[in-house]
């Protein structure tokens, strides 16, 4: 399984070649791409995301993981043309995004966006009934036969039933998981095919978070969805995704089938957040801990910029940044634990400060197909159901 996601090779030539055939697949892609903001400062600039590859393969979920100041939130904001990029080119189908107003509009119609705050992205002095209408209006769609009727089915498709219960409602009368519901039928009525749902849980109550994830994996399953799915829950991104990318301080560090980054985490700072994950099931605790926090982007750490609190930091990583190595089949990771070559006078393989498996390709038990530590065998809470959630009509307001 090739991995969707490359990463911006250090010398900018472009992704990792694992990605190259994933990329043809691709529904929407982005290559190389950075987003700089000027900082007030003369001269001054955010690197929020630099030089990062990532494709979205069709009719799958692609998970980006990262603590927060990552960029995973900048990259969905490039991904959805809310941002223009500093650098580098997003393609749908292939193809250069369309220029212009009205390309920036059939590109809109095509690619949906659903935020965090779902009480924030509704306007309070609308219904539903109004929210749900205006993208049909904005894109000068037709409903679908009886406009009613249209309405109806978006609301069953989030799981909001019966549909004229709450068709008149204003948000402030609806649950924060009915009003994410809301906001993802609206999302839906632009009749998109990429959907990007930026932390669409992260404000709802834990115990509603569950059916908005099972929503999104049943819009994979029943419809075919492309969705991209940032959260900074690196198990929640192991339940829904197919693939999952982490971010650190701007970049790609790792990507991989979601099973193969959780049960064989390659890159440090994956370690890291998989040791920060709760996880009952975990035989024992991952190995590795971190220190310090994410770096300032304004000035970013030259080399990998994870090397400050690397605890297998080399001299070379505060030299030059890694280039993306493949790991193992479709998982992609930028360290220089795992690059299969480095310049000439830099620290050999064996004078490294740990004792782990460099690549886990030399690792006999995952050349056997076995983790190299013991798996997370499952996720914190079930595998999804592919089915609408529960009862999400009934959730009670306030949650
Ligand atoms: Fe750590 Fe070096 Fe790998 Fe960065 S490149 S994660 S500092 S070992």
């Amino acid at each position: 399984m090739t991995t969707s996601a490359g990463h911006g090779s250090p010398d900018g030539t472009g992704a990792a070649s694992a990605s190259a055939i994933a990329s043809r697949l691709a529904l929407l892609e982005a290559r190389e791409i950075t987003k700089h903001f000027p900082a007030g400062r003369r001269g001054a600039v955010v690197h929020a995301v630099d030089g990062v590859s990532l494709a979205l393969p069709a009719g799958r979920i692609t998970a980006i993981v990262g603590e927060s100041g990552s960029g995973k939130s900048t990259l969905a904001r490039l991904f959805a043309r809310l941002l223009k990029p500093t650098s580098g080119q997003l393609l749908l189908d292939g193809q250069a995004a369309p220029p212009g107003r009205g390309g920036r509009r059939r590109y809109a119609q095509q690619v949906q966006m659903v935020l965090q705050d779902p009480f924030a992205s509704l306007n309070p002095v609308h219904d539903v009934r109004y929210h749900l209408t205006r993208p049909l209006k904005v894109h000068g769609l037709g409903p679908a036969g009886n406009l009613d009727e249209s309405l109806a089915a978006l609301l069953e498709r989030v799981a909001l039933t019966p549909p004229e219960r709450f068709l008149r409602k204003y948000p402030h009368e609806l649950s924060g998981g009915q009003r994410q519901r809301v906001a993802i039928a609206r999302a839906l009525a632009a009749r998109p095919r990429v959907l990007l749902a930026d932390e669409p849980v992260s404000m709802l109550d834990v115990s509603i978070r569950l059916g908005i994830l099972n929503l999104l994996a049943g819009l994979r399953e029943n419809e075919g969805m492309t969705i991209l799915y940032i959260t900074h829950d690196i198990a929640s991104a192991r339940y829904l995704a197919d693939e999952i990318a982490v971010m650190y301080a701007g970049r790609l560090v790792e990507s991989a089938p979601a099973t193969s980054v959780s049960d064989r985490p390659a890159h440090p700072y994956t370690q890291l957040l998989l040791s920060a994950a709760p996880d009952p099931d975990r035989p024992e605790p991952v190995r590795l801990s971190g220190r310090g926090s994410v770096p300032s982007l304004l000035t970013p750490p030259p080399g990998c910029r994870f090397h400050p609190r690397c605890p297998h930091a080399m001299e070379i990583c505060s030299q030059l940044p890694p280039p993306p190595a493949e790991v193992a089949p479709g998982h992609v990771s930028a360290c220089w634990l795992h690059a299969p070559e480095r310049p000439a006078g830099t620290v050999a393989p064996a004078e490294r400060r740990h004792d782990g498996p460099t690549r886990l390709a030399d690792d006999p038990s995952h050349q056997q197909g076995r983790p190299t530590r013991p798996a997370l065998r499952h996720p914190p809470f079930p595998r999804p159901r592919h089915g609408q959630s529960k009862e999400a009509g009934d959730e009670p307001a306030g949650h």
